[in-house]
């Protein structure tokens, strides 16, 4: 495998970029090298794009003949998906069976066919007489040129959640995946020809913050669509407003689950612990703060605490593990901090708050349950990014609703109860992007994924996030 950058079809070797090497959180060990790209490096990926965007390779294609690319691109990954698992687990640390391949490589191929069928939907697109004498047409045109910026928790995953639209309204991309997790989009930068995709059209450029910054700045970008964290959310605003780039922005989130004294417990044990331990709590719709009503909060500790405890942590590539390391050192860090904090505020650890025995190598850190913790602490209002639930008791649904939203995020929630009208209640005052019912994490590529506040705004998945692609032309015609 060469991991060079990917520029018009080919790959280029750096023009003024460095290298920077690539490790595997299960063992320590650098396992790739790839280019760290510099301004020149991104301003040929750019050029390459709006080349390919402005004659038409790929946009004056037919909806059609856009459909069938991705079709094909669909079934290459499919074909190879073993090793796409395989690579995606050596720089994440995802369980190799249960979420490589058991999850997140289909998910993200039928992400890419749902895509495919989308490109030909001619929804917005229509013809009218509004005013005597004339006909109106709408046209629904790709944006041009668009930077995307990826995170490192599914780094596949997220290209394609990015590609897929794109490709399917007709722009061209410029794709910059996360400084550490850059190896599968390599990957799939390589079958772009296959699939029949015109080179120039998906341009694939490994760096770091600044390389995502070059393109953010660079005036021939239309679109930034970044999935990221708050944070770098506001940076990339900010600068985008300089050339009025639009923006799509999926950041950070904090998702609480509400558990009335109604609810199946078992079953909200088991889900929550899904919810907390997936891509080891490492998800932007991570189940982070469980609020129980008062009656069954004792309950819901036990259930959840013998459920987390349940989850099986260790090397990504033995099979019947659930749960593998956290990303980094840097992360593992950071969530130790939260537990540290939050535990001389006067919380309780149930269960968890470390690194668990016998795992030396790695970046591992056990499913935690921290209780009796207070709004305000910041293990309640922050992004841990970690196996880390918080639980706090509630008395009404008065007070779940304005805890719930009591946060600066809005991506997504969920409400455990049997009582069908006040989970209907609770689903309208709830701001999040998402809200769940008895269950917390499902997604499909037919509903839209995104957030709300300070969660970003644009949509992932669903046909809503092809028309965050689009741009809307009127043409009008006078009947002379
Ligand atoms: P991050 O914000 O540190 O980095 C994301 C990407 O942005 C990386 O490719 C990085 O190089 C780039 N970047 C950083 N600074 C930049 C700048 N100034 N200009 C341009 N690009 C810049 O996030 P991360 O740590 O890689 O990912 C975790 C975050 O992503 C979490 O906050 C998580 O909630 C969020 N996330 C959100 C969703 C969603 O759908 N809403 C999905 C997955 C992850």
């Amino acid at each position: 495998m060469d991991y060079r950058l990917w520029i018009d079809g080919q790959w280029q070797a750096a023009r003024d970029g460095a290298m920077m090497a690539i490790e595997n959180p299960a063992t320590q060990e650098v396992i790739a090298q790839v280019v760290d790209a510099g301004r020149a490096d991104v301003d040929a990926a750019v050029q390459a794009a709006k080349t390919a965007f402005y004659d038409g390779r790929w946009s004056r294609k037919t909806p059609g003949e856009r459909s069938l690319a991705l079709f094909r691109l669909a079934d290459r990954i499919e074909a190879r998906i073993e090793e796409f698992a395989r690579v995606e687990s050596l720089h994440t640390g995802k369980p190799y069976a249960s979420t490589s391949l058991g999850a997140d490589l289909p998910m993200l191929i039928d992400n890419l066919r749902f895509f495919a069928t989308a490109a030909r939907d001619t929804h917005g697109s229509h013809a009218g007489e509004f005013m005597a004498g004339y006909t109106s047409m709408y046209r629904r045109e790709p944006v041009g040129v668009v930077g995307q910026i990826a995170p490192w928790n599914y780094p596949l995953m997220m290209a394609v959640w990015k590609l897929g639209p794109a490709l399917a309204a007709g722009c061209t991309v410029v794709l910059k995946p996360a400084p550490g997790t850059p190896l599968t989009t390599l990957m799939l930068a390589e079958l772009m020809a296959e699939a029949g995709i015109p080179a120039g059209v998906v341009n694939v450029i490994t760096g770091g913050n600044d390389a995502g910054q070059a393109l953010v700045e660079h005036p021939d970008v239309r679109m930034i669509s970044l999935t990221g964290s708050t944070q770098t959310g506001k940076k990339v605003m900010a600068a985008a407003a300089q050339t009025l780039k639009r923006v799509h922005l999926e950041l950070g989130g904090k998702a609480p689950i509400l558990v009335f004294d109604d609810a199946d417990i078992e079953a909200l044990a088991s889900k929550a612990t899904v919810g907390a331990t997936y891509n080891t709590g490492q998800d932007c719709t991570a189940a982070t703060r469980v609020y129980v009503q008062r009656g069954v909060y004792e309950a819901v500790q036990e259930a959840l605490v013998a459920a987390m405890e349940g989850v099986k942590v260790g090397d990504p590539f033995t099979d019947d593990v659930e749960m593998g390391p956290l990303i980094s050192q840097t992360q593992r860090e950071r969530v130790a901090g939260f537990i540290a904090r939050a535990r001389s505020a006067g919380a309780r650890i149930l269960t968890g708050g470390g690194a668990p025995a016998g795992l030396e190598k790695g970046y591992y850190f056990s499913p935690t349950v921290v209780a009796d913790v207070e709004q305000q602490f910041d293990i309640v209002q922050n992004e841990v990014f970690g196996p880390v639930v918080t639980l706090m008791p509630f008395d009404d649904e008065e007070q779940a609703i304005h805890y719930g939203n009591d946060v600066l995020y809005g991506l997504a929630a969920s409400v455990f109860t049997k009582d069908i009208g006040r989970a209907m209640r609770i689903a309208s005052e709830l701001e999040f992007g998402t809200v769940w019912i008895n269950d917390h994490m499902p997604l499909n590529s037919e509903t839209p994924h995104g957030g709300f506040k300070q969660s970003g705004f644009g949509k992932d998945l669903s046909a809503e996030a092809m028309g965050d692609y689009q741009v809307t032309k009127h043409v009008m015609i006078a009947h002379t």
